[in-house]
């Protein structure tokens, strides 16, 4: 009999195993993917939606994806899915950025013979020996030909993006990775070239001579984003300049007597710049003092007057007058070491922070120096050489570097007797982001873009950048301020670099005027089509008299390249102004905030100096990973989580998961504990998907689906919930890119709005109603809905997993949610009504719960089916429970409900005193009444052999 029993109850199985064994089994979804070409049959199926145009910042070519890429890149794909699943024809084009100083710092590794690079790139160190053989070069022989290191950074690059692309796929990210965008592809680096020209054309590009920050490891200017500040010891000195003019000291401070002996004192950390020495900086309305010391009198701000004094030992000094700083203008003084005198000038710059409120100025070494130097036509002689010692020329010190010349300054000043002060300062100093080694400011003849510089329509290039900003919408907020703040500090871009592997500044330069050809922008489309051609090597083995003639002879080709930062910034004209299914501006750019003052910005200059505007409407920025106390990740700390290994271990779907579970707008926290919880939560939507695979593994909607007005009630209420979810993550948590809402939210309706409530009471209905029954197709109607509803909200984030279950439910492996448009779940017509009867009907659940299980604990009884329960509801609540007649015990899950109305709602739960049916395991008084099934219950009796009960409510 049992047998027979077991038989009736509709326990069906799926192919949608509990496991997900996601690590082993994306790899062959990831074949079929491909070999179904997805990306390009959903441009078919998105044919003449609306655009929504991602535009993909471009990670650098160099070394093995981390978790930050990963975040990166998964992040752009649940866009870029949810998009296309919104309506969209969201076309993703991942690009790479392959020119710059890491790769070619690579080749130089090789060339050098450095192991760990050639055990990373064994094929083109092959090719380096393999050239000098046959060159007849010394095997040690590292000066290769600019254009054969041009062609193995080229390799490079290629081989280090076939590597990192693998692990972008494996990811799940739907891309165009069989025709991505490189920044070194002919066309690109022909729009590259271009784009030069058109911010020429508009006037923002100038040649100067400007202190830049520049590395001496790597020899070339650095732009904004290639430093960092690190913590740095430099040795921080007083030092004295002898006044000149003792009378007109005298005047200035309203003195009789001239003053003799008398020295302005400077405060400095960088000992070196004193050779470039071109005055000495006051701020004209700062108070300063004049004293008589024991090391000879000496002018100091009043504010740091005292702490000077003390560091030099002459706490007793006399006060012998005071005078505003704007009346120490054009004192002469003399330089401390060199035959020289130099002027005190005034500038804004000077403060009372630290050191004499007297700055040192060297315009060749600072940028303020500089400003200050160019309205006093100060000379800008600059010392120091590319490799950061002096030059020969040098008045000192010649043929030393700027950090040996540090000490021997400091002995020379003592010797001089200009040294007042001297001791070490731990302060923060720029540091060049490759090498980690403190970068010098130092002025060379460089090209610009100019903030200040006013372009055709007669409006500054900051101008159209703050505009531009303001235009923008930035996820999250805060974003604006720091983009908006750093505009507004920005020094003029440095866009010239003096390096091999780089984009060439096309441009011919006069040999005598120094003039860019009057017909540069022809000469430059000229040599764009040549670029298109062959690629940069165009330029470089140029001869000039191809495209000048006669003129060749006046005219050499500028050898600079352009800075990396410029190659990517000028993505949008290159890659979506040239693709055809690309768009101009993109809806969104999507970075770490450290791009901030990279790629955002150089996008928005380039797109302002050529267009007027920002390439994008909108900004998001996603914090940094960090471990799960919160700490970089970094190799020495041994916290590194790796995406690949992830991958092989829990699988894609998992590291999606945490990426969207987790607030991308501060730091993102891993590690394996934090990874577990996400596999919990995994595995609980996992469980909940089986559940709805499963009790929907008979019904065929074509032939089964009631119409919706035909749901028992508890269904249309579990329709209107399900369209509260799809309203909530597609109308506000996915436009607004808020994931980890939509996240949490999903978990939340699978476990309470789903597990703990309507799958919970629909167990009853589903296993023991007759399968194709009314009350049960009408489950399985709602339970169809909600399935493909949610598959559809969780494919973007879990885009394995999501397509695993669409296959399982329709029965269509080639099919996939991202196919499809959100599902809409049916509209119910008395939803408002239903909703406020059902709501107030699931607290009171929660409470005859919590009931139920103190009686159980108490051991009174066992499942909550042997309860039997009375209700005293107060008005409020007594006619929603009314409504639902003797269905109210399905809603309970027990065997009895007794309802009647009072002042105060109470609950009273017993045990059932009647038994258990085998079938249904309710406990009622018909369970023995049938003579030929003494084990079951009326209901059920009528479910197996009669016509079936009805269900209109639970
Ligand atoms: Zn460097
Ligand atoms: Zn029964």
């Amino acid at each position: 009999m049992s047998l027979d029993v077991k038989k009736t109850v509709n326990l069906l199985d799926t192919p949608f195993p509990m496991r997900g064994d996601l690590a082993r089994r994306e790899p062959g979804w990831l074949k079929q993917w491909q070999a179904q070409q997805r990306y390009q049959k959903l441009r078919q199926i998105a044919a003449g939606r609306p655009k929504f145009i991602l535009h993909d910042g471009p990670p650098y070519a160099n070394g093995d994806i981390h978790i930050g890429h990963a975040v990166n890149k998964i992040l752009k794909d649940i866009i870029v899915r949810s998009k296309t699943q919104s309506g969209f024809d969201a076309p993703y084009v991942p690009g790479w950025d392959c020119h710059g100083l890491p790769i070619e710092h690579q080749i130089e590794k090789l060339t050098k013979g450095d192991k760990k690079a050639i055990a990373a790139a064994p094929t083109i160190h092959a090719r380096i020996v393999e050239y000098r053989k046959q060159h007849g070069l010394e095997p040690k022989d590292v000066h290769l030909p600019a254009a054969f290191t041009r062609e193995l950074c080229r390799e490079y690059a290629g081989l280090q993006i076939e590597r990192q692309k693998q692990d972008f796929i494996r990811l799940g990210v739907l891309g165009d990775w069989d025709n991505p965008y490189l920044t070194m592809n002919f066309k690109t680096e022909a729009d590259i070239v271009r784009t030069l020209g058109r911010i020429h054309q508009n006037d923002f590009l100038f040649k100067g001579e400007k202190p830049v920050h520049w590395c001496i490891e790597c020899g070339s200017a650095l732009a904004e984003a290639e430093v960092e500040y690190e913590d740095k010891d430099s040795p921080a000195i007083d030092v004295a300049f002898r006044v000149l003019d003792g009378q007109k000291l005298a005047t200035a401070f309203g003195l009789a007597a001239p003053v003799d002996d008398a020295s302005a004192v400077i405060w400095t950390t960088t000992p070196w710049t004193l050779p470039a020495n071109q005055a000495v900086s006051a701020h004209a309305e700062l108070t300063y003092q004049l004293f008589d010391t024991a090391r000879g009198k000496l002018i100091l701000v009043r504010e740091l007057a005292a702490a000077a004094l003390k560091r030099y030992g002459c706490e007793d000094a006399r006060l012998l007058g005071e005078t505003v700083g704007a009346r120490l203008e054009h004192l002469q003084l003399a330089h401390p070491f060199l035959d020289r005198s130099v002027p005190m000038i005034l500038g804004e710059h000077v403060t009372t922070d630290a050191g004499t409120g007297l700055v040192h100025t060297a315009p060749a070494h600072g940028v303020e120096d500089f400003q200050v130097g160019r309205l006093y036509s100060l000379p800008i002689d600059n010392p120091v050489g590319d490799d950061g010692r002096y030059k020969k020329s040098a008045p000192v010190f010649a043929g030393d570097t700027v950090w040996e010349a540090n000490p021997k300054i400091v002995a020379l000043l003592t010797e001089r007797g200009a040294l007042l002060a001297s001791e070490t300062l731990n302060h923060s100093y720029p540091h060049c982001w490759r090498h980690k080694t403190p970068i010098i400011f130092r002025s060379t003849a460089q090209w610009f873009i100019g903030m200040e510089k006013h372009g055709r329509d007669g409006r500054t290039l900051r101008d159209h950048a703050n505009e531009a900003v303001e235009a923008t919408e930035f996820f999250p907020a805060w974003g604006r301020a720091r983009l908006e703040s750093m505009i507004r500090n920005r020094p003029d871009w440095c866009v010239s670099r003096q390096r091999n592997w780089g984009v060439p500044m096309t441009f011919f330069v006069h040999k005598e005027t120094g003039e860019l050809h009057p017909r540069s922008g022809e000469l430059l489309e000229a040599v764009a089509r040549r670029i298109e051609e062959r690629g940069i090597e165009a330029w470089f083995s140029l001869d000039a008299a191809e495209l000048l003639g006669a003129e060749a002879a006046d005219y050499r080709k500028l050898t600079d390249t352009l800075d990396v930062w410029f190659d990517s910034g000028s993505t949008h004209y290159a890659v979506l102004r040239q693709r055809p299914e690309l768009a101009w501006p993109a809806n969104l750019y999507l970075e770490g905030s450290d791009q901030h003052r990279g790629w955002f910005q150089s996008s928005l200059l380039t797109g302002c100096a050529t267009e007027g505007r920002a390439p994008y409407d909108q900004l998001l920025t996603h914090g940094f990973v960090v471990d799960g106390e919160g700490r970089k990740m970094s190799k020495s700390k041994g916290n590194v989580v790796a995406p690949q290994q992830i991958n092989d271990s829990l699988g894609a779907d998992i590291l999606r998961l945490w990426v969207a579970s987790t607030d991308y707008s501060g730091e993102l926290a891993i590690s394996d504990k934090i990874l577990k919880g996400t596999t919990d939560s995994y595995r609980r939507l996992r469980n909940t998907l089986r559940f709805l695979l499963a009790n929907l593994s008979d019904f065929d909607p074509a032939r089964d689906a009631l119409p919706v007005a035909e749901l028992v009630e508890i269904d249309r209420y579990a329709l209107v919930l399900a369209g509260r979810l799809h309203d909530e993550i597609t109308g506000q948590h996915y436009p607004r890119y808020a994931f980890h809402n939509a996240m949490q939210r999903i978990v939340g309706y699978c476990s309470d709005e789903l597990g703990a409530f309507w799958l919970d009471i629909l167990k009853d209905r589903l296993y023991t109603t007759p399968a194709g029954s009314a009350a049960r197709r009408s489950a399985q109607t709602a339970l169809w809905h909600v399935t493909r509803s949610l598959l559809g909200l969780l494919s973007p984030v879990l885009c394995f997993t999501a397509d695993e279950a669409w296959h399982v439910l329709n029965g269509d492996s080639d099919d996939s949610p991202l196919f499809h448009l959100w599902h809409e779940v049916p509209a119910v017509d008395d939803a408002e009504a239903l909703a406020a009867r059902w709501d107030a009907v699931r607290p009171l659940r929660a409470a005859v719960n919590k009931e139920i299980e103190a009686r159980r604990e108490a051991g009174e009884i066992g499942a909550s089916l042997q309860a039997e329960v009375d209700i005293v509801a107060d008005a409020a609540l007594y006619p929603a429970l009314a409504a639902l007649g003797d269905e109210l015990k399905f809603v309970l899950i027990v065997s009895r409900v007794g309802l009647s109305q009072g002042e105060t709602t109470a609950i009273t739960v017993a045990s059932s005193a009647y038994r258990k049916c085998e079938r249904c395991w309710h406990y009622l008084p018909s369970v023995g009444e049938h003579a030929e099934h003494p084990t079951l219950c009326a209901r059920c009796v009528d479910n197996v052999f009669g016509h079936g009960e009805t269900r209109a409510h639970a």
